[in-house]
């Protein structure tokens, strides 16, 4: 379980103050695809890296799975963040590295032994769908093929939950599609907890269970998917709606 309460995050700027985030409270459930759509700039970014403390909240506390991720450093943060995953827009890979050896990058640091690395990162390829591709380099990947190392590699160290920030958006539909059956795939297999952000609402109706609307720092609504897309209460989430239907 994720249990967010009160989470309020504040930027110094040059001219003031800016609320990213403004007493934001969710609970997620264990083995949930959780979805938060929002414009850009409403939040979401800065609400998923509270959730794996690239960011720590001004005010307000995150709690994982018993931990409370909001207010643990150092070394205790590393080791939580093993826990924690994410995938990104961009996929983040070391471009010098194979896919292999990205995949492994997080084993290496989590100090796995090598045999058991070379185990570990076989499996994660055939998980992803990636067999034959180990020795290439990322440049020489799809992006699709690219956001399937992304994965990999956010899975080596077997985690709870994956975060994943605009993982689809720089993808084609049909790539896109490909790519969210994946985590369908991953969510059912592993049992694992996803959060995902999102500004396109066919990703939240096509594999999340319920939606967290964002606007302006504050979720707006929240319920199941279905029951979102049949009644939508707030403006925002019926323009999110009406852009798929
Ligand atoms: P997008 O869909 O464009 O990714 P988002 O919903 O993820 O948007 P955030 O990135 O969380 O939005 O940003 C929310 C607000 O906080 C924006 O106004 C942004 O400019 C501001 N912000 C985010 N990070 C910082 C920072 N490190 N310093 C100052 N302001 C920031
Ligand atoms: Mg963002």
């Amino acid at each position: 379980m994720i249990t967010i309460s009160d989470v309020k995050k504040v930027f110094k700027t040059k001219t003031g103050s800016l609320t990213a985030v403004d007493k934001v409270n969710l609970k997620i459930k264990e083995g949930e695809i959780f979805g938060v759509i929002g414009y850009s700039g409403a939040g979401k970014s800065t609400l998923i890296r509270m959730l794996n403390g690239l960011e720590q909240p001004s005010e307000g506390k995150v709690d994982i799975n018993g931990k409370l991720i909001s207010s643990i450093k150092g070394g205790d943060l590393r080791k939580a963040r093993q826990k924690i995953s994410m995938i990104f827009q961009h996929f983040n890979l070391l471009w010098s590295r194979t896919v292999s050896e990205n995949i492994s990058f997080p084993l290496e640091i989590a100090g796995v032994p090598k045999q058991e690395r070379q185990k570990r990162v076989n499996e994660l390829i055939e998980l992803v769908g990636l067999e034959g591709r180990g020795d290439a380099y990322p440049a020489q990947l799809s992006g699709g093929q690219k956001q399937r190392v992304g994965i990999a590699r956010a899975l080596a160290n077997d985690p709870e939950v994956l975060l994943c920030d605009e993982a689809t958006s720089a993808l084609d539909p049909q790539t896109t599609d490909s790519i969210l059956e994946l985590l369908v795939d991953i969510n059912k297999r592993l049992g694992l907890t996803i959060v995902l952000i999102t500004h396109e609402m066919h990703v939240i109706r096509k594999i999340c269970h319920r939606v967290a609307v964002m606007e302006g720092g504050k979720v707006v609504e929240l319920g199941d998917v279905l029951e979102v897309f049949k009644q939508p209460k707030e403006q925002i989430t019926k323009r999110f709606v009406q852009q798929v239907t």
